[in-house]
């Protein structure tokens, strides 16, 4: 039966999924030399306290600016990185640039108000045996206090195995790292968890935000997980504020810190750089203002 499918497949050999299947061994390739080539870039998406209204965090989004293909987004670079075996080499790498990128901005003095740095971990990185060890050797080796690192981490990651989850977790928060649960709310989510994991942040998802001002059920979803997040003493963190009216609406219901394009659209390491520049100081209040 195999054998004959084979023969099939070789019949019906298909020109256009060779093609595809062969540019993606050419970039899977492409990558393996990106970070030399220094193609791989950090972004850093402000985000804000939305009280003050000034900028309270950043999170680190990658990007691969490919000379012939264009900008390629986090979703595919890190499908790549994972398929090729690649993640936990660029993963480190990440870490390791957001550390040194921490570290100058301390010691400038530009991180009065912000609080932490936020990196995605993808699974396969949470799931390495040696994550926690790799991130507190990178942390004391870039001599970053690890209080200022969070680090992002998705429902579907916590919920496939609890246990195992739940220690890794306990292990990262002994390095002093923030911990923070990404897209909250778009999962399999289970409640009773919650109060479980060591947990500093959670962050409420796009989805919910972008029709928070016109579906009374989503409106709905999002105060009750911002009043969920008050009462288990964790930081609520929308995602995805696109309009003044989605701002007005989480300000409204107390919702302390958010993200989003209507804000500020993520820009390179050196933007952030001079961004915070001009937001921190004595004028820092009245240019601060974005509300
Ligand atoms: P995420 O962690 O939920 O990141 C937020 C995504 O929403 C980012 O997309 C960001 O650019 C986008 N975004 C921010 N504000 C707005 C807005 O107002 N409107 C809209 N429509 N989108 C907004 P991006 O950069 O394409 O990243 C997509 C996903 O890729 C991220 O989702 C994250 O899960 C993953 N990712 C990004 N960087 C990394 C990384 O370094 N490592 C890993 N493992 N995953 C990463
Ligand atoms: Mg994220
Ligand atoms: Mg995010
Ligand atoms: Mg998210």
């Amino acid at each position: 039966r195999a054998k004959h499918d084979g023969r099939n497949a070789i019949r019906f050999y298909n020109p256009q999924l060779h093609k595809s299947a062969q540019r993606r061994l050419t970039l899977e390739q492409e990558l393996r030399s990106a970070i030399d080539r220094l193609e791989l870039r950090l972004y850093f998406q402000p985000q804000f306290d939305l009280h003050s209204g000034r900028p309270s965090g950043a999170e680190v989004l990658m990007r691969w600016l490919h000379p012939a293909r264009g900008v390629i987004g986090p979703l595919d670079l890190i499908a790549l990185a994972e398929e090729s075996r690649q993640i936990l080499p660029i993963g480190e790498w990440i870490i390791e640039q957001t550390a040194m990128r921490v570290r100058g901005w301390e010691q400038s003095g530009l991180l009065t108000d912000i609080r932490s740095v936020s990196v995605n971990l993808s699974p396969v990185q949470f799931r390495h045996p040696r994550l926690v060890a790799t991130i507190s050797q990178i942390l004391a080796r870039c001599r970053v206090d690890p209080g200022r690192i969070s680090l992002e981490l998705t429902e579907s990651v916590v919920m496939e195995d609890l246990k195992g989850t739940l220690q890794t977790m306990r292990q990262l928060k002994d390095t002093g790292v923030r911990l923070s649960l990404d897209d909250f709310g778009t999962g399999f989510s289970s409640l009773a968890y919650l109060r479980q994991l060591p947990l500093d942040e959670l962050k409420i998802g796009r989805c919910f935000i972008r029709s928070i001002v016109h579906n009374q059920q989503d409106a709905a979803i999002v105060e009750a997980i911002v009043n969920l997040a008050e009462h288990l003493n964790l930081d609520a963190v929308a995602e995805g504020i696109e309009t003044a009216d989605q701002l007005a609406f989480l300000q409204r219901i107390d919702c302390r810190f958010g993200q989003g394009f209507y804000l500020q659209e993520p820009i390179d390491a050196d933007e952030f750089d001079a961004y915070i520049r001009s937001k921190s100081g004595p004028d820092s209040l009245r240019h601060a203002r974005i509300i």
